[in-house]
Order: C-alpha cells, then sequence, then structure tokens
C-alpha cells in the first residue's frame, strides 16, 4: 500500500513522498529541488529507491541530479521526452509499469500542458501523480499540447476509481477556486469546497492531496463536455485576474 505525502518546495511546488508500507520502499515524484526533499526523505528513514518525473519543467526536475548522487536512487520519466529529461533510468510510455518495493503504478500518457507529460496511478493506495496536468479546482496551462489532447488526458482521470487522492505539482488551489466560482456560479458542490479551501489556508495546510470525487462535483475542468468546452474554459481562465 503506497502513502503520499507533499513536500513543499519553491515557492508554490509540491514534491510527492511515496512510501510502500509492505518494504519500506520510497520514491520522490517531481523534485524541483533537493533540500526539502532530503529532510522529508531522512524523517521518513533515510531511504530513498526511485525517482519519479511527470515532466520536464524545471520545477519538477531542478532537484534529481542532487538526489540521484546522494541516494543512487533509479530516475523514471517518459520516453517520448527522454531526450529533454534528466538521464533515466527507466524510460516509460503508457501503460507501462513502475513498481515501488510492492507496490506498482501505471504510466499514463497525458499530454495537454507538455507533450510528454505523464501521469502514475497506483491502485493499492489510489494515488495519482498527476504533475501539472490536472490541479485541484484547475488544470496546467497548455503550454504544448492542444484542448482535445488535454481533453482525453483528462478523460483517462474521470475513469479511475472516485477515492483517488489527487496529488499534483502546485499549491494553485485558492486561486483556482476563485475563476472556479466564477465560470460555474451555480455549482453548490463548488462553492462548499472553495469555502472549505479557505480555511484550509487559512490555517496554513495543504489542500492537496485531494479526492477524485470533490474534483468531479467541483473542479469545472473536469466537467466540460468536450475538447471545444475544455478550449473555452482554458482561454477565459488565462485571462482571468
Ligand atoms: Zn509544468
Ligand atoms: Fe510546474
Amino acid at each position: 500500500m503506497i502513502s503520499a505525502q507533499p513536500v513543499p518546495v519553491l515557492s508554490d511546488n509540491y514534491a510527492w513522498l511515496l512510501r510502500d508500507s509492505a518494504t519500506g520502499a520510497t520514491a520522490i515524484v517531481d523534485p524541483s529541488e533537493a533540500d526539502p526533499v532530503v529532510a522529508a526523505i531522512a524523517a521518513a528513514g533515510g531511504r530513498l529507491d526511485a525517482i519519479l518525473l511527470t515532466h520536464h519543467h524545471h520545477d519538477h526536475i531542478g532537484g534529481v541530479e542532487a538526489l540521484r548522487a546522494r541516494f543512487g536512487a533509479r530516475v523514471v520519466g517518459a520516453a517520448a521526452d527522454a531526450h529533454r529529461l534528466p538521464r533515466l533510468d527507466q524510460a516509460v510510455a503508457e501503460g507501462d509499469t513502475v513498481t515501488l518495493g510492492a507496490a506498482s503504478a501505471q504510466v499514463m500518457e497525458t499530454p495537454g500542458h507538455t507533450r510528454g507529460h505523464i501521469a502514475f496511478f497506483f491502485p493499492n493506495g489510489a494515488a495519482l501523480l498527476c504533475g501539472d496536468t490536472l490541479f485541484s479546482l484547475g488544470c496546467g496551462r497548455l503550454l504544448e499540447g492542444t484542448a482535445a489532447e488535454l481533453f482525453k488526458s483528462l478523460e483517462k482521470f474521470r475513469a479511475l476509481p472516485p477515492e483517488s487522492l489527487i496529488c499534483c505539482g502546485h499549491e494553485y488551489t485558492e486561486a483556482n477556486a476563485r475563476f472556479a466560482l466564477a465560470a460555474d456560479p451555480g455549482n453548490a458542490a463548488l462553492q462548499a469546497y472553495a469555502e472549505q479551501v479557505r480555511a484550509w489556508r487559512a490555517a496554513n495546510k495543504p489542500t492537496v492531496p485531494s479526492r477524485l470525487s470533490d474534483e468531479l462535483a467541483a473542479n469545472p475542468f473536469l466537467r466540460t463536455p468536450d475538447a471545444a468546452a475544455l478550449a473555452d474554459l482554458r482561454s477565459r481562465k488565462d485571462q482571468f485576474r
């Protein structure tokens, strides 16, 4: 069984510390810097087996080489983006399996934010490591992919068990809530959830991981009926102040 703990890095990023309870095997997802991750690993038992990467942006890979050198951990990332990721020990694609101790993750290709973006889903623990594809109450900007690609990526997430934990790459939830409320003003579930988000942030708590069931009810980007509606929503969010 996998547990996932957010490790705050940079100003608003999260790396995710994954631990397999059966074996103690530990992984870090998207370490943008090493020092806070080293501290989190020390607190969790001092072991790092794997470094999982969702995409090539510097705020997700900046700490990889320092961590690899210190722990000898294997680095896993998208074969499609191997040319712009740190050197990969395991290059993966859609449907591949990544093991961590006794647990394993399914690899999903989720283009949209970047062309080679991937996500990892651990069924035992229901943890979805989705990088910058999906955020709580939002989604990643379309920097390289199309709305049609992102729509298909989000459809893969929608099909996961509703209790799945959304372990995303940024603490953007409060700002996302402001846009979501403007975009979907009649959504009572969203209004209640946004209130909860405000309370968490006022108490200086992370808003993630969130539950897929809550995102399905409140996140407007998971509620668009088709790629055209998603394109429209994303461009309105890009202009929203
Ligand atoms: Zn990114
Ligand atoms: Fe990012």
